[in-house]
């Protein structure tokens, strides 16, 4: 992990996980009276813990579903989606919700805002079901706020960002957005990813290509393109190898993250 500072931290628990997200052979379906649709047809499809990934695909290829199965807004049919390397086939509703809640940031292309609240309450309601105290929840969601220049989907963004989760989904973000807009919403998302995941699913190529580090394609349900594959089995091969020596004690470490978390913090508020 880099944080703001640009200096490198060890950060021992992370170091051996091989990856933070994994779909295996995923299958969606909807059943409507009528007709049964295929959503996602067998996608298998891994993630690093810091990239900014790209979904492309004509409407209704089933970029939505998966981004919703992704961060455990929608149930699969078959499959598997492995968390640090664990599989979820046992999880229950409160495992979710804890996934969802400590983990994942949403940014949804409708804003998601409620309305009849002002945007201190829109940030803070990120935070009310985390645990966090009053006070702490109207500061934070102040610092966060004031800098988001009053644009909606700044706003997204920086409820997304107000938990500092590890991934953040983004679901046609800019969609809604005029070039210049989405391009400083572009520019925002980049910098979130750079200590992240960001998956974000777009209709742009051309922002997808300039901004993204992977660009996945989805047609009917089925990954047909991925311009930088993700093989946990071969990071987990090279990860075994005793070849990186921890430069720091543990303790040392420790201490750094600790202080990272709280710049980073500082530095998220200040992103968003
Ligand atoms: P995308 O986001 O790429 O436009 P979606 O994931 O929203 O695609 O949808 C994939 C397919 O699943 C589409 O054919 C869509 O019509 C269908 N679908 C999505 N949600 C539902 C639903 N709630 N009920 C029935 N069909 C659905
Ligand atoms: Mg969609």
């Amino acid at each position: 992990n880099t944080n703001g500072g640009g200096e490198r931290v060890n950060v021992p628990a992370r170091e051996r996980l091989p990856s933070m997200l994994e779909l295996k052979g995923i299958c969606k379906r909807y059943v409507t009276q009528s007709f049964t649709q295929v959503a996602l047809d067998n996608v298998s499809l891994a993630f690093r813990d810091n990239e900014f990934v790209a979904i492309l695909g004509p409407s209704g290829s089933g970029k939505t579903t998966m981004l919703n199965v992704i961060g455990g807004l929608d149930h699969f049919d078959s499959g598997d989606l492995l968390i640090d390397g664990i599989s979820t086939k046992d999880f229950r509703d409160r495992d979710w919700d804890a996934y969802r809640n400590n983990r994942i940031g949403f940014v949804f292309q409708s804003y998601n805002l409620i309305p009849h609240q002002t945007i201190l309450e829109n940030v803070e309601l990120a935070l009310t079901l985390t645990g966090v105290g009053h006070a702490e929840r109207r500061q934070r969601a102040r610092e966060a706020s004031q800098l988001s220049g009053g644009q909606m989907q700044r706003v997204a963004i920086a409820r997304a960002l107000i938990n500092d989760p590890e991934i953040v989904l983004a679901d046609e973000p800019t969609g809604a957005l005029d070039s210049t807009t989405s391009v400083q919403v572009m520019d925002l998302l980049k910098d979130v990813a750079r200590d992240r995941l960001v998956i974000m699913v777009t209709h742009n190529p051309e922002l997808a290509y300039q901004y993204a580090t992977r660009i996945v394609n989805l047609a009917d349900g089925k990954i047909t393109d991925d311009s930088d594959p993700f093989d946990v089995a071969d990071a987990t091969r090279r990860e075994a190898k005793p070849t990186r020596k921890t430069s720091m004690s543990f303790v040392t470490a420790l201490g750094l993250s600790a202080r990272n978390l709280m710049t980073k913090k500082g530095r998220t508020a200040m992103t968003a």
